[in-house]
């Protein structure tokens, strides 16, 4: 039996006649940009993330770099990025003309370490934007505390963390601003590209909508000179369905991540780390072994899929190679990025397929006998 790392074609099976239902409202509506459907998913999202405003964008890049551009970030400016993300958190530092500058993570929790976040900040520094990897929350509290006493900003990447909770509070309210990606492969995924920002500034907000908007607030009106970058209604239906559904499939994702904790203690990976404050959203599971690609073979051989999130990290691509950081400049980065492997999870991975997984990676990486 084939087990895939994630089957995201369950997720239309399952809701298939309120999703067919939601699509097809719009397609009768005639609102294809903006209007009704994005409005009520805007407002839906925003109260599941305890947040007073949600603006949709295209996608998970745009609502970095909007938020960014936003927050009057440009060029001279300093951001201040988690070295082991995804590229478009840098990405979206050098849309604006500003400078990312990668901190370290916890080599416990993979997230931004605020222990090493104050040698980072310089004059020039303007805002902090962790990632909450893999769904797990970064330690916020350090964070911010530190942004405050420096006077920084800080925009979270949450493009993973959809439902994530830090110390009791959804994530999508604790920093200025926080960034949302709708990309299928997301806890909350559409059917194609869509992003988000949530924020309680009210005036963030607004400047967010505005640049998305062409600059535009009245038609034929260009405040500013902005950007077309606008969440779909067809793709925020789809949202408003599957956001009803969001909590039941990242409680199926945690039953999931409890049976690789528990099947996993006695075998030779090192199991995620969660901090007592941090309810994750299991976005993705991830190992941690020396013998990581012998590991992947060996699951691969079984139909068993894998992936690595991620296999490079930004310092070491090739769209930054002029940036001489190159050269082992971020070692803790380069070690994960060595040594990760992310095992399959999601709503529609059943608990017996999981199981399969489990028993695959405690055969195939035993624990050296303790002597
Ligand atoms: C998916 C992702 C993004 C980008 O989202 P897109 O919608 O694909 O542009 C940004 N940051 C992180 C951490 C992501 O996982």
């Amino acid at each position: 039996m084939n087990i895939p790392f994630l089957d995201v074609r369950s997720a239309y099976q399952e809701l298939r006649e309120e999703i067919d239902a939601a699509i097809a409202r719009v397609v009768a509506s005639g609102h294809y940009i903006k209007g009704p459907e994005l409005t009520a998913f805007e407002e839906a999202f925003a109260a599941y993330c305890e947040a007073s405003h949600c603006v949709g964008v295209g996608n998970g890049l745009d609502a970095l770099h909007l938020a960014l551009r936003a927050m009057q970030v440009g060029p001279g400016d300093e951001v201040i990025v988690s070295s082991n993300t995804f590229i478009a958190t840098w990405l979206a530092v050098d849309l604006v003309g500003a400078t990312p500058v990668p901190v370290e993570p916890d080599p416990n929790t993979h997230n931004l370490d605020s222990n090493r976040l104050e040698k980072a900040i310089t004059p020039r520094t303007r805002v902090i934007l962790p990632t909450h990897l893999y769904g797990q929350p970064a330690d916020l509290d350090p964070i911010l505390a530190i942004a405050r006493r420096h006077r920084l900003l800080v925009l979270e990447d949450a493009a993973q963390a959809h439902g994530a909770r830090y110390k009791g509070q959804r994530i999508g309210g604790h920093g200025d601003a926080v960034a949302w990606s709708f990309y299928p492969a997301k806890n909350l995924g559409a059917f194609g590209d869509g992003g988000a920002v949530t924020t309680n500034d009210t005036e963030l907000a607004e400047r967010i909508r505005l640049l998305g908007n062409y600059g535009s607030r009245a038609k034929y009106v260009n405040e500013v000179r902005g950007f077309n970058s606008r969440l779909d209604p067809i793709q925020a239906a789809i949202l408003s369905v599957k956001l009803r559904h969001l909590d039941e499939w990242n409680a199926r994702r945690a039953a999931i991540a409890a049976l690789y904790f528990e099947r996993l203690k006695d075998s030779a990976v090192r199991r995620p780390f969660v901090p007592d404050w941090a309810e994750p959203a299991w976005h993705l599971y991830v190992v941690t072994t020396e013998a990581r690609d012998q590991l992947a073979a060996d699951l691969a051989s079984r139909n068993i899929e894998t992936l690595v999130h991620y296999p490079i990290p930004p310092h070491r691509q090739g769209a930054y190679a002029d940036r001489g950081m190159r050269d082992a400049a971020m070692p803790i980065a380069e070690k994960l990025a060595d040594s990760i492997l992310s095992l399959p999870i999601g709503p529609h991975l059943s608990l017996d397929q999981a199981a399969e997984v489990a028993a695959a990676v405690s055969e195939t990486a035993r624990r050296p006998m303790k002597s």
